[in-house]
């Protein structure tokens, strides 16, 4: 039998917590000042924020002056200069916009921290950050594959193209949904990450994003996942279909309704899940591996 490898170790003991991951300020080009973009994620029921200005450091410096309305708010940046723009998730500190931007990802990965590749798939050409260079990377936790602010510019707010060839290369690499926001309604609540943590703290939000337990979201909300032997089954209670993919980006299953439950196939590196909802909403589960 074969041995399935997944980030959603039985879930139990914990909570399910949405936050976002990117989120523009007047520190560096957002329209709200940090307390207000606080409040209004607070007042929306998300558990955890990271401030993720233009090449300017958020952490307890700034979060200590304001109230967080009991959410986690965890330190980072948005390497912006340079090249593509990079999510320096748990930040200890600035790290320098390096060119090389492998530089960055070790940097990050030296101070505890992850990086996450930001809308891939932005601007004219669908460019921003070319498969080739992504590829070449490692020490990266993974990529938006949906980035909704990129929903009211060029090329395309989703990046599971990337994401599905980075996968079936072999790499083991997270999927995230985040605002991006800038502005005030257009652009908050639009994308976000549900963790399942154990407490609500800097360490455990971080510790399970990086670990993969958590899955993006535009608005389905993912209920269960269980793996038994070879079987997974994922169930999504406002989900219309839920497909199954393999590489490259191949769907080999799918249901009309809330809940599936498909056998990982012989031919199957890896394995994943889009539930998709009404209007444009979805989750995303995290890829599931074979071992050996
Ligand atoms: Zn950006
Ligand atoms: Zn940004």
């Amino acid at each position: 039998m074969k041995t399935i490898t997944h980030p959603y170790q039985p879930l139990s003991g914990g909570e399910w917590i949405r936050g976002n991951l990117h989120t523009h300020t007047t520190a560096s080009d957002g329209s709200r000042p940090l307390q207000e973009v606080v409040t209004d994620y607070a007042r929306r029921g998300y558990g955890f924020l990271m401030i993720s200005d233009h090449d300017v450091f958020s952490g307890s410096n700034e979060y200590d002056r304001i109230d967080p309305h009991g959410m986690v708010l965890i330190p980072g940046n948005e390497v912006t200069a340079n090249g593509p723009h990079l999510l320096h998730v748990n930040a200890d500190r600035l790290v320098a916009p390096d060119p090389l931007r492998q530089n960055v990802f070790t940097a990050i990965a030296a101070g505890g921290g992850f990086g996450v590749v930001n809308h891939p798939n932005w601007q004219s050409g669908f460019s921003h950050c070319p498969f080739d260079r992504m590829a070449e990377w490692v020490d990266f936790a993974g990529l938006e594959i949906y980035n909704g602010t990129i929903g009211r510019l060029d090329g395309s707010p989703y990046a599971t193209d990337k994401w599905d060839r980075l996968l079936a290369q072999g790499r083991r690499v997270w999927g995230f949904a985040n605002d991006d926001s800038h502005l005030p309604e257009a652009d908050v609540e639009l994308g976000w990450n549900v963790a399942y943590v154990r407490e609500r703290s800097v360490d455990a939000v971080v510790e399970a994003l990086g670990a993969g337990r958590f899955y993006a979201s535009t608005g389905v909300e993912i209920e269960a996942i269980e793996v038994e032997g070879e079987t997974i089954r994922v169930r999504a209670p406002n989900a219309a279909r839920i497909v199954a993919l393999m590489q490259t980006g191949r769907r080999f299953a799918q249901t009309d309704g809330s809940e599936i439950e498909v056998m990982f196939p012989d031919s199957a590196s890896y394995v994943r899940f889009e539930c998709w909802g009404t209007g444009e909403t979805s989750a995303w589960t995290q890829p599931f591996f074979v071992e050996g």
